[in-house]
């Protein structure tokens, strides 16, 4: 039964953000040939409408208003419960993202409605939706269907591959006009964090380092390799407790939920709290001193030896390569 799906374009910095293209795909297959509709929130958005078009929606809706220029829980659910009256969608996907993790319990209780959270599948029944999430930190995984009235999901960023782009795609993009207001909360400024470059949940590559880095200039060989590769720098919450890095890099339960292509841990014991955040990677390579480490155990290649001496070695090994 074809199905009419709405998906939030999450935009950072003046781009979309690469999960709100995989979640059009994920919204392409639990719309069974029914109409995805992508929503865009935010000051000047128009023009990217295009872009959610080319992924695959069928068509873009966009809420522009001032009061929309920063992301605030209010004045997003203001306009996503707006564009929901007027499109009467069975289902809107999120980026399972610190926006969609905010946003989406938000309007599902207050519509009543039910939330699959951290979404790896959509798969379409007769009727409903199947949802596949993983739980138990990732050691298993669950099927859910919503039986009654909307269903929101977020999805796991990195985990649904997108749709090829197609820049003949053409669809309608129209705007919604509301009045945003009563806001609780209003953004003044934003500071932004010095960042180790690519972000985190978002990168095909990632080098983390444990507390075996042993110290803040420990990162800078792991940074460099990251460099090369196209990557970013993650760690375990063994190595933000010990103040090497800061704990917006912490990998795991308590941290951020990754799944890169490859996952090069250096100096990680491997304990299952850090599993959680990283053991849906493609590719594990583990760089330990301990052949014990359970780390190994995952791993899909591992190297038992000092980091200092092997990461510098890989980096010189991939410069040849890439360049
Ligand atoms: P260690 O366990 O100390 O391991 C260091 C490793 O480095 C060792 O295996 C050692 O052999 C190796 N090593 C040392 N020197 C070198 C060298 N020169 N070259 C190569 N290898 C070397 N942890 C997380 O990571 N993420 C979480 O989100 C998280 N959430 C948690 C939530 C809860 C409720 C609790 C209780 C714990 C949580 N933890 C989390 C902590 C987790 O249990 C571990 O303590 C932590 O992951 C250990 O970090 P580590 O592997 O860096 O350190």
């Amino acid at each position: 039964m074809s199905k009419k799906m709405v998906v939030l374009g999450e935009i950072r910095e003046g781009s979309l953000r690469n999960v709100s293209f995989e979640a059009i795909a994920a919204a392409k297959s639990a719309a069974q040939g029914g109409e995805v509709v992508g929503v865009l929130v935010g000051q000047s958005v128009n023009a990217l409408g295009s872009d959610l078009i080319q992924y695959g929606a069928d068509r873009v809706v966009t809420v522009e208003h001032a009061n929309l220029a920063q992301y605030t829980s209010d004045g997003y659910a203001q306009a996503l419960l707006a564009v929901i009256q007027d499109v009467n969608p069975d289902g809107i996907i999120f980026g399972h993202t610190a926006l969609g993790k905010d946003l989406a319990p938000r309007l599902a209780a207050k519509l009543n409605s039910g939330l699959v959270s951290d979404v790896t599948r959509i798969e379409g029944a007769a009727g409903n939706l199947i949802f596949t999430r993983p739980i138990y930190s990732g050691k298993a995984f669950e099927k859910k269907i919503i039986t009654d009235g909307l269903s929101f999901v977020t999805i796991r960023p990195n985990n649904i591959v997108p749709l090829v782009k197609d820049e003949s795609r053409t669809g309608d993009i129209s705007s919604l006009k509301m009045e945003i207001k009563d806001l609780r909360s209003i953004i003044k400024e934003v500071v932004s964090k010095a960042s180790m470059g690519v972000d985190l949940s978002e990168a095909k590559v990632i080098v983390a380092g444990g507390r075996g880095v042993k110290s803040k200039e420990g990162f800078a060989p792991l940074q460099e390799l990251a460099k090369i590769l196209g990557g970013a720098v993650g760690a375990s919450r063994g190595a933000c407790d010990a103040d090497y890095c800061d704990y917006s890099l912490q990998i795991g339960q308590t941290g951020k939920v990754v799944t890169p292509d490859l996952y090069i841990a250096c100096g990680i014991s491997g304990a299952i709290q850090h599993l959680a955040g990283m053991s849906n990677s493609k590719v594990i390579v583990a760089i330990n001193k301990d052949s014990e480490a359970n780390i190994f155990n995952v791993a899909d290649y591992g190297i038992v030896g000092d980091l200092f001496e092997v990461v510098p070695m890989l980096t010189e090994e991939f410069r040849k390569l890439l360049n």
